[in-house]
């Protein structure tokens, strides 16, 4: 059975202001790297939620969940908003941790893994 994008954007927790670019993989390092875009020019500001124009685009990259054995790296080019009242900020994306490069649902796992852990 093949694997849409909207599985993979499941999987990642990528919400539908986001699209799948591409996933490669990469047996040797048994690597998924999924790379996702956006189409909107506007964005909810990080500081008052405004919808604000894209000021520019920076890198992010961001580990996911393991599909498999395979590890999986999502990749982003992320707007920064220009809001007339907050200024500059770089936006959050819903699968992200603010300063982490892990997505929420490794997270999510890793703190279930450690209830099962602790209650063995
Ligand atoms: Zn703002």
């Amino acid at each position: 059975m093949p694997v849409t994008d909207e599985g993979i954007k499941a999987i990642c927790g990528i919400d539908s202001a986001w699209n799948i670019v591409s996933v490669d993989v990469d047996h040797v390092n048994e690597t998924f790297r999924i790379s996702v875009d956006s189409d909107r020019r506007r964005f909810p500001c990080p500081g008052c939620g405004n919808e604000c124009p894209v000021h520019d685009f920076c890198e992010g990259e961001w580990r996911g969940l393991d599909i498999g054995a395979y590890k999986t790296i999502l990749q982003a080019k992320l707007p920064r908003t220009d809001c007339p009242e907050c200024g500059v900020n770089r936006l959050v994306p819903d699968w992200a941790i603010e300063y982490s490069r892990r997505t929420w649902k490794v997270r999510k796992y890793k703190n279930k893994r450690n209830e099962i852990t602790q209650s063995l």
